[in-house]
């Protein structure tokens, strides 16, 4: 089989970041606004005063004279409101910019977040938080949507680190608000409801892909719940306080963590191997420092490639859920040298290098670049996609390797499982012989790859003990103990995807017959039925109960903690003249759990009772518990 490599189309770079401009500003959520919001309008802007501020006396303002169309939130004093703007035309000739301060066109719809700007009653509003509670219905693709000009101010994030600037390839980086679904959802929030989802946007990761026949790549390692081991180069990363060792392993975890798929990348400790990308070496790994040149080293003044990554894949394909796939067997991720200036100037160096470390790994699972590419999307054009871990340019905001919804999504379309394949049905189990069960059931399940046994005791907990093929209807169970009882289950497989478990199925395999010999566990009952019994309480203690001895033939005692305490009294019946059947009496004097076993010696016939931990035990009259009657 041959394997070639995947080159990485692109590698995580740095973005340009724009100076703070004069008006900065921290995203408020949409439901922060419409909770601080004294009035959130439907309105149609009538006309514009610049001069508003300076008639009154008070500072310069813009007024726009607005006709109500739909209140969302609030009380308003009639349809006719005036909304205040800093900036415009001031008394003395002189006239104030804002930048940042929206404006509006007479004539257009806006969706306006409102707090009152004058007496109570005088219909006067300014906007809630300036630009950020003001929005233009606009048309775009036939659809109207409402947008904010957040152009002309510059975004900060607060980040652990203390406010950053947002990088100006993601300017405005927001969703596009539906205007009609926006309003509702305002609408909703206001009156205390559910409120339907507004936020129409594309999400879309992008997969790698082979150039010769367009297939995706994918570990198919995960699938029967295998992991990949990764090792990390023994030299170490250079600007990283302990070699970038700890980030490497919290990057593994981000993905592995993410619990709609089983990928499973475990960190398998340090390798002196250097191959990286520049050879197929078998050997999962991140190499520190670019040893090998493969890259045009990055420096702090020139910018350049951090890091690149890539899987390694077959070039033949295999089938998954019913389309061609490349299957990966090798990732390798390589670090750029020259990194030492950007840790030694980033805030927090340990959380740039997980993210950097966190996104390569997103390239070796098989997933592309969400945005800012040459062939995805500007990140402007979607916050989500500029979230995503798997941007083509670093965040470096202190976020670490943070998966985000749309490198979920991209990792659900690699890894995920699918629904489960239906359970199978009427299973039956019988002893064929002391060691032996045959278990039959009914195939429900068209697409499954196997069948999963569980098997328990009847005091135990269930565990996997193996499977078979598909389309059996089947299945031998050897090397079981003699006089014992147990309870079977069977799951469909498909992959490592398993279905609800079948119906139950106990059965109990019988003693191989030999004459009872009794002793301290043993109690023999007229001379051919042994007895034993496992006893356990609530606080977890167990045993095996021990026989109390009495003088008598057909009946006995056991205890459990302290022979002066008997707990259970067991009795052998000959009732062949009665109903044709042997016997068996069990008294409980006890709230423990336990479980007996009766043995007919003659035949090999066994009989088990059980009363579970937190049953209320009752006594036992089993007048059908052996045959064998002259
Ligand atoms: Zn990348």
């Amino acid at each position: 089989m041959t394997v070639r490599r995947l080159l990485p189309i692109l590698a995580l770079a740095l973005a340009a970041r724009s100076p703070v401009a004069a008006t900065s500003f921290v995203r408020v959520s949409d439901e922060a606004l419409v909770d601080q919001a004294a009035a959130v309008v439907v309105a149609r802007i009538e006309s514009v005063d610049r001069r508003a501020g300076a008639r009154s006396g008070g500072p310069v303002a813009t007024e726009y004279a607005v006709r109500l169309e739909r209140a969302l939130k609030g009380t308003l004093g009639g349809p006719e409101l005036r909304v205040r703007v800093p900036g415009g035309e001031g008394t003395n000739g002189r006239s104030l910019f804002v930048p940042g301060a929206p404006e509006f066109r007479p004539g257009e719809r806006a969706l306006l977040f409102l707090e009152p700007a004058g007496p109570a009653g005088d219909n006067t509003f300014r906007l809630l938080h300036l630009f950020l509670g003001a929005f233009h219905e606009a048309e775009a693709g036939g659809l109207r949507l409402a947008v904010r000009d957040l152009a002309a101010a510059s975004e900060l994030r607060v980040t652990p680190e203390g406010l950053a600037p947002v990088p100006s390839t993601s300017a405005t980086p927001e969703g596009p608000r539906g205007f009609e679904a926006f309003a509702r959802w305002i609408a909703a929030r206001a009156a205390g409801k559910a409120a339907p989802g507004y936020l129409a946007p594309p999400v879309k990761f992008t997969l790698y892909s082979d150039a010769a026949d367009g297939n995706h790549l994918r570990w198919f390692a995960f699938d029967a719940g295998g992991a990949v081991e990764w090792r990390a180069l023994d030299a170490g990363q250079p600007g990283l306080a302990g070699g970038g060792y700890a980030e490497f392993q919290k990057a593994l975890r981000a993905w592995s963590d993410e619990p709609a798929t089983r990928i499973d990348y475990r960190y398998a400790g340090t390798t002196p191997a250097t191959a990286g990308l520049a050879r197929s070496d078998g050997i999962n790994s991140v190499v520190f420092d670019d040893p090998n040149g493969f890259v045009t080293p990055f420096d702090c003044a020139r910018g350049g490639v951090l890091a690149i990554g890539g899987p390694w894949y077959e070039t033949e394909t295999t089938s998954w859920r019913g389309e061609p796939w490349h299957r990966i067997v090798e990732g390798d991720v390589v670090v750029n040298n020259g990194l030492s200036c950007l840790f030694a100037r980033a805030g927090n160096p340990s959380r740039l290098a997980e993210e950097i470390l966190g996104h390569e790994l997103g390239h070796t699972l098989g997933l592309g670049h969400a945005c800012g590419d040459a062939v995805t999307p500007a990140c402007a054009s979607n916050a989500l996609l500029d979230q995503a871990l798997m941007r083509a340019f670093v965040h470096g905001d202190g976020r670490g390797a943070r998966l985000e919804a749309d490198d979920r999504a991209g990792l659900r379309k690699l890894y995920d499982q699918g629904p489960a394949p239906a359970a199978p049905a009427r299973l039956a189990a019988l002893a064929l012989s002391p060691v032996e069960v045959s278990l039959t059931w009914k195939d429900r399940s068209a697409d499954e790859t196997g069948f999963r046994v569980e098997m328990r005791t009847l005091d135990g907990e269930f565990s996997d003990i193996g499977s078979v093929p598909a389309n059996l209807k089947g299945a031998l169970v050897e090397g079981l103990q003699p006089a014992s009882s147990y309870v079977f289950r069977v799951r469909a497989s498909r992959g490592g995807v398993l279905s609800e478990p079948s119906n139950e199925a106990a059965v109990v395999t019988p003693a191989v017959p030999a004459p009872c010999v009794a002793d301290t566990w043993t109690l023999c009952l007229s001379g051919r039925y042994r007895v034993q019994a496992t006893w356990k309480a609530r606080d977890g203690r167990m045993g095996q109960a021990a026989v109390l001895p009495i003088p008598a033939a057909d009946s006995g005692l056991f205890w459990f903690l302290e022979p002066d305490n008997a707990e259970l009294l067991v009795k052998a019946h000959d009732g062949c003249a009665e109903n044709g059947r042997r016997w068996i009496f069990i008294g409980p004097a006890t709230n423990f759990q336990y479980l007996l076993t009766v043995t007919d010696t003659r035949t090999g016939k066994v009989r088990v009772y059980f009363n579970p931990l937190g049953g209320s035990p009752r006594a036992v009259t089993d007048d059908d518990a052996f045959g064998d009657c002259p």
